[in-house]
């Protein structure tokens, strides 16, 4: 997990920090920011895209990271109910997305603190999504850690080049950060 240096003037398109996958995430890391709670995606970051299976090795990692935080959530935009079977194998609850609450906008992440009830600074949004995730966990007030996409995107993704469009973005403002 790499540490980038935002300012007060980075772009919310910024995470705090960039990892390779959920495994590369280190909670100690996050706790020692402050954060007491995580709030996972679930699509391309948790399990495969529509998948419901999290990976044995992912598993086991995250239930030994939990020792460095009070609690976790799955905050994904995914509208069917098998989120419940990804929820039941991490043993963390579904922070529910509906028509006007839908990730990046504000108020689903203000469901994100009302469930925990706590300060968006003590939250760390993880996701593979660089407009939902951390676009939005940014201008929320979150923590963000990015982290890259686990597996083939949906359909949809794939034809608007979701990913091209994210590469652009983050180089440029990488560069942005490397100059100051
Ligand atoms: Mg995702």
């Amino acid at each position: 997990m790499r540490e980038l240096k935002r300012q007060q003037s980075t772009s919310s398109f910024v995470p705090d920090f960039m990892a390779t996958s959920l495994v590369d995430v280190d909670f100690k890391v996050l706790k020692d920011r402050g954060v007491r709670y995580v709030a996972i995606d679930a699509d391309s970051t948790l399990v495969r895209y529509r998948s419901t299976k999290i990976a044995p090795k992912v598993k086991t990692y995250l239930d030994k990271q939990k020792q460095f935080i009070d609690d976790w959530c799955i905050a994904s935009n995914r509208v069917t109910n098998n989120l419940d079977i990804i929820s039941k194998a991490l043993n963390a609850p579904v922070v529910p997305t509906g028509i006007l609450a839908r990730k990046p906008r504000q108020r689903y992440f203000r469901r994100i603190t009302n469930h925990f009830q706590a300060d968006p600074g003590q939250i760390a949004m993880i996701g593979d999504k660089l407009l939902a995730d951390v676009w939005g966990g940014n201008r929320a007030g979150m923590v963000t850690v990015w982290v890259e996409h686990l597996g083939d995107d949906g359909l949809h993704d794939r034809m608007i080049r979701v990913r091209d469009w994210e590469q652009r973005i983050i180089k440029r403002r990488l560069s942005q950060i490397d100059e100051q």
